[in-house]
């Protein structure tokens, strides 16, 4: 099982050199192929859909979206087969990648995969659209951004695959994000509760839905690098020794927003009904505050995707009012910083050592949460590169143990 980007697949000269790289594993193995819609494709679609709605209806955004890895598998296909070599495109819905109905977001069901084994009985390269399924009714649904990821993790367990690689324009995971962090390290092993952690906490280079699959279904992921032939990063099962280090990831999410509701009536049941009013419009909040109540009243603060911010403050506004709130504050741009690592597990002083590398850039922590292997803060969004750097160096990542 192979999976490219959508950066490795960006351009007609990209595409063929995938195809060769493909056509040189393909001697004496099945190979299935899943890809990305081309470059920023999918970016741009979700522009346009913006430019002739404000808010597109998620059926059409689908039917939209899944336009995108649809154009890849053709011209992958064809560049295939101009190398001399037998290979067929398949669409989500052809290889039976069947998800429940929640467009946009669509979690997998079952896959059939019957049409991608029969291609390969006979002898073809199957070449695979990411990142889109079918609900039962036959609606056109994706998996959610970067799904192409979970596509790829998930065909690999139905077909028992060896191992699913992940070819993308980094050579491997690495201790925090190599664009920002010059000194950051290529890991050579990390284990699926760090991936996990590192994936939602902000590190895109693997879908966190498709590390939580990996993880359930034992699938072996190599991440690596399309454009050299250097092993990568193996995502695997916790190994002896990866707890010495303390911290082997630092990750960043630029794209939350922070909204507050301010004074609010301390009394049971408040809680219930101001998240009940925002899950009611489907939004998915992060971290949650409630300040301790002085006088009887309470602020509560909340972090959530960008996106979400507009029709959460709007749904919370409504709810203020109804409460006898004061009012509700909003930030549309906090960033949030984590620390991850398993040797968290036996070390203590983590937190308190990056609160106080924060501070010592000046940097004012507005949220904080914890996990058994994570700690996170919410900080304002133009510091997020400064945290991560000064973090990294504190936590001497780069020069972690070797693994
Ligand atoms: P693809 O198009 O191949 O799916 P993505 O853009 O989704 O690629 O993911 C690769 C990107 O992830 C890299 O270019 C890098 O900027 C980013 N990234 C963030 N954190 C990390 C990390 N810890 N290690 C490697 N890459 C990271
Ligand atoms: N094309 C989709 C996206 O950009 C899926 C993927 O690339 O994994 O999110
Ligand atoms: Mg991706």
């Amino acid at each position: 099982m192979q999976k490219y980007g959508g950066s490795s697949v960006a351009d007609a000269e990209r595409i063929t050199s995938v195809a060769r790289r493909v056509a040189a594993s393909a001697p004496g193995n099945r190979l299935v192929v899943v890809v990305s819609a081309m470059g920023k494709t999918t970016d741009g679609l979700v522009g346009l859909a913006h430019q002739v709605a404000p808010s597109p209806a998620p059926r059409e955004m689908d039917m939209l979206l899944a336009t995108g890895e649809q154009v890849t598998i053709a011209l992958l296909a064809m560049a295939l087969q101009s190398l001399g070599l037998r290979a067929r495109s398949f669409t989500g819905p052809q290889v039976g990648m069947r998800t429940d109905r929640a467009h946009t977001k669509a979690r997998i069901r079952a896959i059939t995969a019957e049409r991608v084994r029969r291609a390969l009985d006979e002898g073809e390269i199957a070449v695979v659209a990411g990142f889109q399924g079918a609900s039962d009714e036959d609606e056109i649904t994706t998996l959610g951004r970067g799904g192409s990821d979970l596509t790829a993790v998930a065909l690999a367990a139905a077909l028992k695959a060896d191992v699913c690689e992940i070819y993308t324009d980094v050579d491997g995971v690495y201790t925090a994000d190599p664009n920002i962090v010059p000194d950051a390290r290529k890991l050579g092993r990390v284990a699926y509760d760090e991936m996990l952690e590192m994936a939602s906490l902000g590190a895109k280079v693997l879908q966190s839905r498709s590390v939580e699959f990996a993880k359930k279904y034992g699938v072996m992921v190599h991440v690596r690098s399309t454009f050299k032939p250097d092993p990568g990063t193996l995502v695997t099962k916790e190994e002896q020794g990866m707890e010495e280090a303390v911290v082997t990831g630092v990750t960043h999410d630029r794209s939350q927003a922070k909204v507050s509701i301010l004074r609010v009536p301390d009394r049971p049941g408040i809680a219930a009904q101001v998240f009940g009013a925002i899950a009611a419009r489907n939004v998915v909040v992060d971290m949650i505050v409630q300040n301790i109540s002085r006088d009887g009243y309470t602020d509560m603060s909340f972090t959530l995707p960008r996106g979400d911010h507009a029709r959460a403050v709007t749904a919370l506004e409504e709810i203020a009012a109804t409460i006898g709130a004061q009012g509700v504050a909003h930030d549309e741009r906090v960033a949030k910083v984590s620390i991850v690592g398993v040797g968290m597990r036996s070390h203590s002083g983590v937190a308190s050592r990056m609160f106080a590398t924060l501070a010592g850039e000046g940097i004012n922590i507005q949220m904080i949460s914890t996990s058994e292997i994570a700690v996170s803060c919410v900080i304002e969004d133009k510091y997020a590169e400064l945290a991560v750097r000064a973090l990294h160096e504190a936590f001497e990542v780069g020069r972690g143990a070797n693994r």
